[in-house]
């Protein structure tokens, strides 16, 4: 029998998995075995859910988009829809530290790009020759060159430099740990790049997007609203989505079900360390001292860890994946009761501007955002730290890391309580960051993976960063998979 391993247990290694059986009992392909392996004692990468004293702590993502469709779609096609969680949009707004006070961020900005003139012109956040500046974007010319640029360089020609320090490197760092001044803005925000091409602008583009949504339905078309037989309803979608036991609800059930499929095994705490191709096959070399044989070979595992393991089957490709830059972050989410906050928290929490040379770089304040996540009577804040600012930050100890946090939102939020709870999470070298010239170096890196059959590359680093993204990718891998497999 033919035998496929995945390195990698993150969503990205778990949803090639659940694809490959997916496709395969779909598509009558003949059996074939699959041994994911992680060198983590559990699967899920990332993706950590703590459940404390009735409080759900996430300690990486606490939700995904649902603008882009597979992570939502998966969920729903494994059987967790009556699991999903949507925000409480009722609140849905983001501050601004600006001179050290909060300020809303205008309704009506999307990302950077404002849509909505009347709450642009009452913000506080932006100066008059800032507004002034953004909403001349408008009439701006497009860029002739096609070249990839910054995110920096793009916003600062696009809507001016006050939007770039206040709302787009705030925003990014929140997003992606990033710094606009080396971020591709082609591989990171293809669709303002495309909508300045297309519209000349990117307040146009907006707009005539928002009128052909209003007119479509909601990405929440299902089977049931297409009226398919014993399809559920689909549910309310709001842009941002979890679920209601934590984000490892996902994780947990893909493992259940591709663990109740024969021929398939999940091994944890198996660090692979090498991979050397014997005539069509591979050998993979686990850091005990095993071996595995393998028909196909999928890493899903960061850049770094695939530039280690291609040394021996292709020593350029393997210097060409050290070159995906990462970012290493901690999340501190701290726990206090209501009754011991001024402060209304009312929105989903804050981005902090680089020029305001603080220690964290966001905060979500979770309780608000989502239901169901902190026993009665309590609030839970997230804060975000490291990232390209202040990555030596991610090393210090946890009592000093809460400390940090703690001075920081007594100074930003007048928060002078003592926690209920407090947890540090940390993400060493787990976020790639997608720099100027990134759609180029990943052309040349699946060529060249192309030219190695029964090997693939799968995850977060190369064609999108979030977690609809990796699912996107691995259900494309799980294909190319497939098909080397049926021969
Ligand atoms: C703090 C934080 C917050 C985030 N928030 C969000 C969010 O809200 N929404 C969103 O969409 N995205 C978010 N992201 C991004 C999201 O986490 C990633 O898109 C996603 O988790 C990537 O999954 P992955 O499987 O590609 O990689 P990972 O989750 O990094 O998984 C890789 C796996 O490979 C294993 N591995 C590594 N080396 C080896 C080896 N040699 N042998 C065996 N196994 C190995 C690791 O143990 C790990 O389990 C966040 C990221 C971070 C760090």
């Amino acid at each position: 029998m033919k035998r496929v391993v995945i390195i990698g247990g993150g969503i990205s290694g778990l949803a090639t998995a659940y694809s490959l059986r997916e496709h395969q009992e779909l598509g009558n392909v003949e059996e074939f075995e699959i041994l994911l392996i992680d060198s983590n004692a559990r699967v899920g990468g990332n993706i950590k859910t703590e459940h404390k004293d009735g409080f759900i702590v996430e300690g990486g993502p606490d939700c995904f988009i649902s603008e882009k469709p597979w992570a939502l779609a998966l969920c729903r096609r494994i059987g967790l829809t009556d699991d999903l969680l949507v925000t409480n949009d009722k609140l849905r707004k983001t501050f601004v530290l600006s001179k050290g006070k909060l300020h809303v961020l205008p309704e009506g900005v999307i990302l950077m790009v404002p849509t909505k003139m009347l709450p642009l012109a009452f913000s506080t956040l932006i100066s008059f020759t800032g507004k002034i500046r953004m909403a001349m974007e408008y009439f701006i010319p497009k860029r002739r060159s096609t070249e990839d640029e910054t995110l920096g360089s793009f916003v600062r020609r696009r809507l001016g430099a006050e939007t770039l320090d206040k709302i787009a490197e705030p925003l990014v760092a929140g997003i992606h740990a990033g710094d606009p001044e080396t971020m591709s803005v082609r591989a990171s925000f293809p669709k303002f790049v495309e909508m300045e091409r297309e519209h000349g602008s990117l307040i146009k583009g907006m707009i005539k997007r928002m009128a052909m949504m209003k007119g479509k339905k909601p990405a929440a078309a299902s089977g049931a609203a297409k009226g398919v037989a014993g399809a559920k309803p689909a549910g309310k979608v709001t842009m941002f989505m979890s679920l209601k036991g934590g984000m490892t609800t996902l994780i947990d059930k893909i493992a259940e079900i591709v663990l109740s499929k024969p021929n398939t095994r999940i091994w944890c705490s198996a660090d692979a360390n090498s991979i050397t191709r014997i005539d069509d096959k591979f050998r993979i070399g686990i850091s005990d001292g095993s071996t595995i044989e393998a028909d196909a070979v999928v890493i899903a595992a960061p850049a770094h860890a695939a530039s280690r393991l291609t040394v021996d089957i292709d020593s350029e490709l393997s210097e060409k994946l050290k070159t995906i830059p990462y970012v290493s972050t901690a999340t501190i989410s701290i726990a206090y009761k209501k009754a011991d906050i001024a402060h209304p928290m009312n929105g989903f929490g804050f981005v902090v501007p680089r020029s305001e040379k603080r220690k964290i770089m966001a905060s979500t304040w979770t309780s608000i955002k989502f239901s169901g996540r902190t026993p009665d009577g309590s609030v839970l804040i997230r804060c975000f730290v490291g990232g390209s600012k202040n990555m030596e930050l991610v090393d210090l100890p946890d009592t000093e890391m809460i400390e940090l946090v703690k001075s920081e939102l007594a100074d930003i939020m007048g928060i002078t309580a003592e926690p209920e709870l407090a947890r540090v999470f940390r993400f060493k070298n787990a976020m790639p960051q997608y720099t100027v010239g990134h759609e180029e170096r990943i052309a040349w890196i699946d060529e060249r993976v192309e030219a190695t059959p029964g090997f693939y590359l799968t995850g977060s680093a190369y064609h999108g960063i979030g977690i609809a993204d990796s699912i996107r990718y691995g259900e494309i891998t799980a294909k190319k998979v497939l098909h080397r497999i049926e021969g």
